[in-house]
């Protein structure tokens, strides 16, 4: 769907998957105007498919396109075209257990603009792409801290989904896997002290039965499956506290998790600091297990979705 300044948005519709044509003086294309979204359909234990806190994506779409100067989709617009996409695609909603179809949401500056300033035009697009289970619970991550490469400043769009936040993580993420690490865990950038978090995830430190995760504060993404684990938590007794958290703290901690709608909740097996190793507690009697088999129980049907998180197609 498209979309001028000022105007809303003109009801969408399917095209087979291909490619988009834009001018060259896009606004994404010369000042990475541009957000995009990331979430996922399931099949359940029943058969239907269904999606997770699909509204929840369509804020934090809101909330990004606030801070770039576009407009949004509704949240209606954007539900009901994330609904009707996955219906198109359905035949590439997996079986339960074999992965689930993975929806990337798009808002761009698809119009012309040659001085810094928002384009007069918005593109909307959703496409899908049928993905495996990306987590194993007998295989943690292998973090490494990274000491150069920021990918997050305060004042910046840390804090919102835009593309712009990935292209500082690229070489890093490079630099990392050839060194044999799974994923790059990032400092902030005002001190270098504290953890942020990693490339496509949140991440939770535990240390005596206290879950901590470093806050919202304009420089990590506010995490859908952040929050969601963060409730559960609770509810089963944990405290959760939301604060800076030191890189001395993580290394000295017992656990630590990530969480994500990639990576669901997946236990970190190590983080690596300059030469210093820290190994973590994984596997059955790992916290990170529980509150993935919670969240994952919601997500296939298995329990019964007493939270209203699940929205069915
Ligand atoms: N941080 C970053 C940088 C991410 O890309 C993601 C994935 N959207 C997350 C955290 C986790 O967010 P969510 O739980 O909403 O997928």
């Amino acid at each position: 769907a498209k979309c001028k300044q000022g105007e809303s948005f003109s009801e969408g519709k399917i095209v087979p998957y291909g490619d988009i044509s834009i001018s060259p003086s896009a606004g994404i294309l010369n000042y990475g105007q541009g957000l995009f979204e990331g979430l996922k359909a399931y099949r359940t234990q029943m058969g239907r498919i269904t999606l997770f806190r699909p509204e929840q994506n369509a804020l934090r779409m809101q909330m990004g396109a606030d801070r770039l100067c576009m407009t949004p989709p509704s949240v209606d617009q954007f539900v009901e075209a994330v609904k009707q996409t996955v219906i198109a695609n359905k035949k590439w909603v997996p079986p339960l257990g074999k992965g689930t179809l993975y929806i990337r949401p798009l808002l761009i500056g698809s119009g012309a603009v040659l001085g810094i300033a928002s384009a007069p035009e918005y593109m909307f697009v959703v496409y899908v792409s049928p993905v495996g289970n990306y987590h194993k619970v007998s295989s943690g991550l292998n973090l490494k801290v990274d000491h150069t490469y920021r990918r997050a400043h305060t004042g910046g769009t840390g804090g919102v989904k835009s593309c712009t936040n990935y292209s500082p993580v690229v070489k890093s993420l490079r630099e990392a896997k050839s060194a044999g690490f799974s994923d790059v865990l990032f400092l902030d950038a005002a001190t270098g002290r504290n953890i942020e978090e990693v490339s496509t995830c949140n991440i939770f430190v535990v240390k005596e039965n206290i879950m901590s995760t470093p806050p919202i504060s304009g420089t990590i993404l506010p995490g859908i499956t952040r929050k969601s684990i963060s409730e559960l938590a609770r509810d089963i007794g944990y405290q959760v506290q939301e604060r800076d958290v030191s890189v001395d703290e993580l290394l000295e901690a017992e656990e630590v998790f990530c969480k994500g709608t990639a990576v669901v909740v997946r236990a970190v097996e190590s983080v690596t600091f300059y030469e210093t190793k820290i190994k973590y507690i994984t596997g059955e009697n790992a916290l990170s297990t529980k509150l993935h088999v919670m969240l994952t129980n919601i997500q296939m049907g298995v329990v019964e979705d007493t939270k209203d998180w699940m929205v069915e197609i």
